[in-house]
């Protein structure tokens, strides 16, 4: 080997060249409005606010590692065992968690496509290989297409329920169909980031089809509905070998005293955090009609934002709308757009209407 002075550098894991950076939503700037992350618009809740800047008096300490109060109000609001809470930085947190205790090099990790950014990223941190399957046309989990997919290296599969970016949904009976077929030694992951936006009945709750199935785990999310996302705190819940797995891989003290402060408070203030929730759904609704009035074809979205599946004109539409003052995330299928606040919603679709009729 050469001298300590080598110009080479360190070797770093070849794996790492093909993983794409994780692409926030642009920021707006101060004029414009954000519709580019699926954030929540609203301000903190003021008890919620007290609570965090209460809890930030204390930020020489480390956390409570096992957050305690924060698990112990999640189990009493869930049904579920506290043994079966684990909690991590942000849900994107403890779906890295997730892949770093199933699945390492020669090993699978099944997803549609498109679907959440992070899956085939912390897919390729791990070292497992990322099966993307693509949506059908319509946007939806081609489920059987994924179940197609599972091969004896399989470890483990993320079904995304809304699914980002598209809003589409997986009912009842076609998700327990597909959950019944996986075979029992592959966890499948149901991510719920946006549950609290759906108000289609026959989507299920993750935490009813866990219960009874020791592969299946339930990811949860502060940052969207709760309005928590600058705080990062989610969670998982599943059964002991998987949420212990989980207390494994996760980072130490991932979880800061500040945002367990926030969550429970939130938690304690879910009445009129659900009150704003529902103010974004009828938001949600305006958005979709008044899209389609204007001859939109878009996915039934049950989550905070809509899909504009606008495949090589995306980019276009994106400038158009940040010439109009609002952020939109753009994809090479299509755009998505959170839903925000009202202005910024109406201009949304007052670009919407210009460029189709410029289409
Ligand atoms: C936003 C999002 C998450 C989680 O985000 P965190 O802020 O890390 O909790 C997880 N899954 C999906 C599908 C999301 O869209």
């Amino acid at each position: 080997m050469s001298s300590g002075t080598s110009a080479q550098g360190p070797r770093l894991r070849p794996s790492l060249d093909g993983i794409p950076t994780y692409k926030p939503g642009k920021p707006a700037g101060a004029d414009a409005y954000k519709l580019s992350s699926n954030e929540n618009p609203n301000n903190p809740l003021p008890g919620v606010l007290e609570a965090a800047v209460a809890a930030a008096g204390s930020f020489n300490r480390y956390p409570d590692m096992g957050a305690g109060e924060l698990t112990a109000v999640l189990a009493e609001r869930f049904g579920v065992p506290t043994e079966h809470i684990a909690l991590g930085t942000g849900s994107v947190g403890v779906a890295q968690s997730l892949v770093l205790a199933t699945a390492g090099p020669g090993e699978e990790v099944i997803f549609a496509w498109r679907s959440f950014e992070a899956y085939p990223i912390i897919t390729q941190i791990a070292g497992a290989t990322p099966v993307p399957v693509p949506l059908k046309d319509n946007g939806d989990h081609d489920l059987d297409a994924m179940l197609a997919a599972v091969t004896p290296n399989t470890r483990l599969i993320f079904v995304c329920n809304p699914n980002n970016p598209t809003g589409n949904v997986i009912h009842r009976a076609e998700l327990e169909r597909f959950l019944d077929a996986v075979p029992g030694d592959v966890l499948v992951v149901v991510d719920e980031a946006y549950i609290e936006f759906i108000r289609d009945p026959e989507v299920p709750n993750g935490i009813d089809l866990y219960r009874d199935r020791p592969n299946v785990c339930v990811l949860r999310t502060f940052s969207k509905a709760y309005g928590l996302a600058g705080l990062r705190v989610g969670f998982a819940i599943a059964h002991e070998p998987v949420a212990n797995a989980l207390r494994k891989t996760a980072v130490p003290f991932g979880v800061s005293q500040i945002a367990q402060a926030a969550a429970v408070a939130s938690l304690r203030s879910e009445e009129a955090l659900l009150v704003r929730v529902e103010a974004l759904v009828e938001e949600r609704d305006r958005v979709v009609a008044g899209l389609r009035a204007q001859g939109w074809e878009i996915p039934d979205s049950q989550a905070n934002f809509v899909w504009l599946g606008l495949g090589e004109r995306s980019a276009d539409f994106a400038a158009a709308c940040a010439a109009a003052g609002v952020i939109v995330r753009p994809f090479p299928e299509g755009v998505r757009v959170s839903i925000g606040e009202t202005e910024g919603n109406s201009i949304f679709l007052a670009v919407a209407e210009a460029f189709r009729k410029a289409l």
